[in-house]
């Protein structure tokens, strides 16, 4: 599995509704809608962050597989799609 590379940005109005698109403007996912404009600017945000914090979060793991990084590690598991295995 892989996906569009980042980074990511928000791009939209609330006329227009809120879309994801990539740095060519290739990208245009739309964000849900059906709920307030705010709400739906916000989770344009969010997820146009998505790829630097997903590196940002690798980045700052440990070497090992220690306690403090295993929230981390599951929400890394979580973005790219894939079960963590349990450790502990
Ligand atoms: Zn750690």
């Amino acid at each position: 599995m892989s996906r569009t590379p980042g980074p990511w940005y928000a791009k939209g109005t609330p006329k227009d509704g809120w879309f994801i698109n990539d740095r060519d403007d290739r990208l245009g996912h739309n964000v849900l809608y059906g709920l307030p404009d705010a709400t739906l600017e916000a989770n344009a945000h969010l997820a146009a962050a998505a790829p630097e914090l997903l590196a940002e979060l690798k980045e700052k793991l440990c070497g090992v597989e220690c306690a403090c990084c295993f929230r981390a590690r599951i929400a890394i598991a979580k973005a790219e799609g894939r079960a963590l295995k349990a450790t502990t």
